[in-house]
């Protein structure tokens, strides 16, 4: 039996967003060159979805309220205006990040992105399932472990995951039902494995727990698992994660300028108590977050946000 989310939440505070916030998280479009088992956002490249030059000019006017922009998909280098958009944010914004599955940068017409956000020090987080090839090309396609490996390799010799201007992340996530193993451990295995055997060097790795919706719900329910995954989620249940939930501290921009509490709301259509579309975006204050039961997957065991471990 598992309790409705908000009945876990006593401290009214936390059921609530920060004053100010720091995280603008911008999701430019489902378009996505691979079709990861894992994706919450169902992307792929039969997905056509994307922001446009008019709503980023909205993303750009709210900016200036924000510390961080962290820039999402789909893969967002595949938006015609990814390099405007970043052009555009490096001048606002002192922190600008791009989640990037990395393969894109391998395919004809991306070639040059990693140069590109070097030269503008944009921060980059890339998915890697795992340090094996057979588990990552399994979660998100044949092939994709060697091309991750290999543009690794090019954005240390950018100075990516070097240079403290530099910042280069991992995504863990995990291969099925079950919640990330610890993260500094975890990361100290990824940084061993891929140091001896490639070479590779990067910043910080970040362990994130599935959430039960999109393709991996979609999976959770076909093989049966779903409502043991949830009991999972429900029982690892942890009260010290609710402070560090990404949601009290960021606004989350869908492809078309609807505003949500964090990017797992968008599949669901859960859009915040406040204006539905950027466009009428004009105060920024505390809001109520719209919780489901889909949230436990940030409060399980050590915590998930989409910067790692909260708790
Ligand atoms: S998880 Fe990332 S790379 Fe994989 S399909 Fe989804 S958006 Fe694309
Ligand atoms: S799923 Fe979104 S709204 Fe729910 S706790 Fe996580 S970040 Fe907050």
């Amino acid at each position: 039996m598992i309790e409705p989310f908000g009945n876990m939440i006593h401290d009214p505070a936390l059921a609530m967003t920060e004053e100010k916030l720091s995280v603008l998280q911008v999701n430019v479009g489902s378009m996505c060159n691979l079709a990861c088992k894992h994706c919450h956002i169902e992307a792929g490249p039969n997905r056509h979805e994307i922001m446009t030059r008019e709503t980023m000019k909205e993303v750009l006017r709210v900016l200036p309220n924000f510390d961080t922009l962290d820039i999402t998909g789909g893969a967002p280098e595949m938006n015609p205006s990814f390099r405007w958009f970043v052009d555009e944010a490096v001048k606002i914004c002192p922190h600008v990040m791009v989640r990037s599955n990395l393969v894109i940068m391998t395919e004809e017409g991306y070639t040059d992105i990693p140069e590109f956000l070097a030269e503008r020090n944009v921060e980059i987080v890339c998915s890697l399932p795992y340090y094996s090839e057979n588990d990552c090309d399994r979660q998100r396609g044949k092939g994709t472990f060697k091309a991750v490996i290999s543009m690794l390799k090019k954005l240390n010799s950018l100075g990516y995951g070097r240079n403290e201007n530099l910042p280069l992340d991992l995504v863990y996530n995990p291969g099925g039902a079950f919640l990330p193993p610890n993260q500094s451990e975890l990361e100290q295995e990824y940084r061993t494995r891929l140091r001896s055997e490639y070479g590779i060097e990067f910043t910080r790795l970040f362990a994130i727990t599935n959430n039960p919706i999109g393709r991996f719900g979609e999976f959770l329910r076909r093989s049966g698992n779903y409502d043991r995954y949830m009991q999972r989620l429900y029982d690892a249940f942890n009260p010290s994660a609710l402070q560090g939930m990404m949601c009290r501290f960021q606004l989350s921009v869908g492809w078309d300028g609807k505003l949500y509490d964090c990017d797992f709301n968008q599949p669901l259509g859960l859009t915040i108590n406040g204006p539905e579309n950027i466009s009428g975006l004009t105060e920024i204050h505390s809001r109520k977050i719209r919780f489901a039961n889909h949230c436990y997957a940030c409060t399980a065991g050590s915590g998930s946000s989409c910067g790692g471990t909260t708790a």
